[in-house]
């Protein structure tokens, strides 16, 4: 049997039936329905941030936050990582702004810190960092930089639900951030997004935006997209809410068999537990080093797909080295570029078993 990379959590389909029941009574479909606000208000509780506009994906829900929170300017420069899934920088260029890269960590993959400061020109508008695998970034030092040089900050927390740091979670850091519930994520909703933000007067903008940026009953003020979840999406979001702590001690369970495993075999590096951190296992990021281990990443991936076992080369390439994006804007990121060449994400999902994790493992230590 074939092992994919990942595998979407979902509901008994009775669950599923129940939570649309009234849907199908009322005929009330999307456009912030009753669903819709239920789902709404047990995110707010579960990802105990103070307010959250849901989205029909995370990619909307990003490229939608940074024109609510005012950023779009002539000549606009966002500091972000060319290590992430591409829907970062696309939310940024789409936006009319120009992407500045920052090289990462060599440790947890996110946001170097101390590279951020150079970057900074009068052009500036924001810092958009990646909590990439679910490793939180440095939040604090993210934060200081940015008060200091008046500097607005939009988390892309795409991997990071559930995540908390010194308890407090993911959501309530910078002045957004954006969840993907799309369905290869830790937490889905099929598709799905949703931007927890603290200041309340992104709430009307950000509701505007996302419905066509309709204002009132007879007027359009801006010119904003259809980016809304609807009532069929909330009921799923709702039905996998209910099992998500049992979904996210399935993961650990693998990672934990994964870490029995490779955790002292040279050449292979492991991302090790951040500090204060709870982590959610979206996914399993293994680094090898071929001069050290004897193989390359390509070399395990191409072994893993004749055992018809899927790994993914995640991140790969970086942003600034991709078609669209190449020769157009900073490549001087070595860590990031090197990452990206060493890196393999392997199968990590609620019901993998630990004898999967035992087959996966054997084939690349064989
Ligand atoms: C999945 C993902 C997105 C986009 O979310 P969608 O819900 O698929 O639109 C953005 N950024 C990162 C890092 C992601 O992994």
């Amino acid at each position: 049997m074939s092992i994919m990379v990942t595998r979407s959590s979902m509901p008994k389909l009775e669950d599923y039936i129940e939570e649309i029941k009234p849907v199908f009574e009322s005929h009330h479909l999307t456009n912030m329905g009753p669903v819709y606000k239920k789902f709404q208000k047990q995110l707010i509780d579960y990802l105990e941030v103070p307010e959250l506009s849901l989205f029909a994906n995370g990619h909307m829900a990003l490229e939608v936050a940074i024109h609510a929170l005012g950023l779009r300017c002539e000549g606009g420069e966002v500091i972000t990582t060319p290590f992430t899934f591409v829907s970062t920088t696309h939310a940024i260029v789409r936006n009319g702004l120009k992407p500045v890269f920052c090289d990462i960590k060599p440790d947890d993959y996110t946001i170097d810190t101390e590279k951020i400061e150079e970057l900074i020109t009068d052009r500036t508008v924001a810092i958009m960092p990646v909590h990439v695998y679910g490793n939180l970034c440095d939040v604090e030092a993210i934060d200081r930089i940015a008060k200091k040089h008046n500097l607005k900050v939009i988390y892309d927390a795409a991997h990071a639900f559930g995540v908390k740091y010194k308890g407090i979670g993911a959501g309530n850091f910078g002045d957004a951030s954006m969840f993907s519930f799309h369905a290869t994520k830790v937490f889905n909703t099929v598709e799905g997004g949703a931007v927890a933000f603290r200041d309340r007067k992104y709430g009307e903008p950000l509701h505007e935006l996302k419905n066509f940026g309709i204002h009132g009953a007879e007027d359009v003020t801006e010119i904003g997209c259809n980016a809304k979840m609807d009532e069929f999406r909330a009921a799923m979001g709702i039905c996998n809410l209910r099992r998500i702590e049992e979904c996210i001690a399935a993961r650990a369970g693998a990672a934990g068999r994964y870490n029995e495993r490779l955790g002292n075999v040279p050449g292979i590096r492991l991302c090790t537990p951040q500090k204060d951190v709870l982590p959610n296992y979206a996914y399993y990021p293994v680094y090898f080093d071929e001069s050290v281990f004897g193989r390359s990443r390509d070399d395990v991936f191409e072994e893993l797909k004749k055992h018809d076992i899927f790994a993914r080369k995640y991140f790969y390439p970086a942003i600034n080295e991709m078609t669209c994006y190449r020769g157009q804007y900073n490549r001087n990121t070595p860590v990031a570029h090197d990452v990206s060449q060493h890196i393999l994400t392997l199968p990590l999902y609620e019901g993998l078993s630990q004898e999967e994790v035992d087959r996966i493992c054997d084939v690349i230590l064989g």
